[in-house]
């Protein structure tokens, strides 16, 4: 198991980064401020989901519109038993600052559903998500809320959601969700874009620091499924030296490098990256200190805390998780030297597809990968560049730049509506 600090309240994190942004926009009104503290709604169900053996079991599922100031609001749908309201209000907040960072004409939202996705059947998986959608129709449609997938939810799951919003309607709306799969209205790219946007914004980093011998650079990712497996993937195309992996039940380590597509042929076929041969085996506490250069937390929040934050060796630590690294661990891993770039910036490139993905089902008009991943990287380098900038001119660390950058946005376009009424 890797080290989960279940007492740090992934809300408390999201409001402590927010505080110091707005500690660093003194231009913007504290009212403004304060408004932005704040969900704009939050709902929760119970509801029954009948199981195989024939009885009737109660779940319990969340959806949060953090922020609907600059468009619909855009957010996962995370399938896991540590669920909460406040995981959820977390990860909501953390939508509204990514797609207002990055220019993406949405607002923050995110759902979930408490609930082991192994341990039940996939038909058991099916009722479940169409009642937990169909609860949610009040809340979601393509232009106030679009669902997409997180932890335990994939694009059989937004099929799912997709069927069962359609059938209500009456007729296919695809645009209802994103990360669907292709022949329902996904976009070309949209399932690797995560991990793919986190090596674009590590290859960017090298590049600021001068680092152009990626052979020479070892990576370390925690989490290998849709974004860790991604991330690990492209860099090592692109050259980097994956050294270590783990999922939730283990991980597996060498010194001269993994070889990626066997690792994920090995997952494919086992479940697991454990086991995978010519390699240790570790564990994910001890992924997050290894020897590297550079770390890709890509599993859970509070990963990186006081308690190990001075034990990590990498020089930089780029987040393809929502809230790995908490504000404790910022400030140790900031006055040792270690560039952390932050999930707003660094896991932006899946909710970019998705963006890309909605404009195709509204226009009914499908793009190549290739026109895919040409138009989501410069929307990363773009936001890179101006939190390097903002980061420098106002003498602050990247989350904090990240942070404000997005805060300033929706407080703009919040003055600029005013308040209703
Ligand atoms: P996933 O369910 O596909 O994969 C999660 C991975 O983490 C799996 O390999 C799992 O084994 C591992 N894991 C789960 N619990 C763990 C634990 N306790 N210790 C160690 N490993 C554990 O989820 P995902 O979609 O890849 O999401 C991972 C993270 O990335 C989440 O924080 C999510 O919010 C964030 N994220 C996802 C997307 C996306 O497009 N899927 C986009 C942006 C951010």
């Amino acid at each position: 198991m890797a080290f989960v600090e279940n007492s740090i309240n992934p809300y408390d994190v999201a409001l402590q980064q927010f505080n110091r942004a707005a500690a660093n926009l003194r231009e913007i009104d504290d009212n403004i401020l304060n408004y932005m503290r704040y969900p704009r709604r939050e709902f929760t169900v119970n509801f029954p989901v009948r199981m195989d053996d024939g009885s009737t079991k109660m779940f319990t599922g969340y959806r949060v519109h953090h922020s609907t100031v600059l468009g619909p609001s855009k957010g996962g749908i995370r399938y896991d038993m540590h669920v909460s309201m406040d995981e959820v209000r977390a990860l909501a907040m953390w939508m509204s600052w990514k797609c207002s960072l990055v220019g993406l004409p949405y607002g923050g939202a995110k759902g979930g559903v408490i609930v082991d996705p192994r341990v039940i059947s996939v038909g058991e998986k099916e009722r479940l998500t169409r009642r937990y959608a169909s609860e949610l129709i009040p809340l979601i449609s393509p232009h106030s809320d679009v669902p997409a997938p997180d932890m335990g939810t994939d694009g059989q799951t937004m099929a799912w959601i997709m069927d069962t919003y359609s059938m209500t309607m009456g007729y296919s709306v695809p645009a209802i969700v994103t990360g669907k799969p292709l022949m329902i209205g996904g976009s070309e790219g949209r399932k690797q874009a995560t991990g793919r946007g986190v090596v674009t914004v590590m290859m960017e980093a090298m590049r600021r620091a001068g680092i152009t011998d990626f052979g020479k650079v070892r990576v370390a990712v925690q989490g290998f499924g849709n974004v860790g497996s991604h991330a690990a993937y492209y860099a090592h195309e692109n050259g980097f030296k994956v050294v270590a992996l783990t999922d939730i039940h283990g991980g597996i380590y060498n010194a001269n490098g993994l070889h990626i597509p066997s690792v994920m042929e090995h997952q494919t076929i086992y479940g697991t990256i454990v086991g995978f041969p010519g390699a240790d085996s570790i564990t994910n506490a001890e992924l997050l200190e290894i020897e590297c250069d550079v770390l890709v937390p890509a599993a859970l929040e509070n990963q990186i805390t006081g308690h190990n934050a001075n034990n990590i060796k990498a020089k930089f630590i780029i987040e393809g998780a929502n809230g790995p690294t908490t504000p404790e661990a910022d400030d140790i891993l900031n006055d040792k030297g270690v560039l952390v770039v932050p999930d707003i910036l660094a896991n932006a490139g899946g909710v970019i597809v998705s963006y890309f993905e909605w404009v195709q089902d509204l226009q009914a008009f499908f793009w190549t990968e290739d026109e895919v991943f040409r138009k989501m990287d410069p929307f990363l380098t773009r936001a890179y560049e101006t939190v390097t900038r903002t980061a420098e001119e106002r003498g602050i660390d990247m989350r904090t730049a990240a942070q404000v950058t997005a805060i300033k946005r929706v407080a703009d376009a919040l003055k600029t509506r005013g308040i209703y009424p």
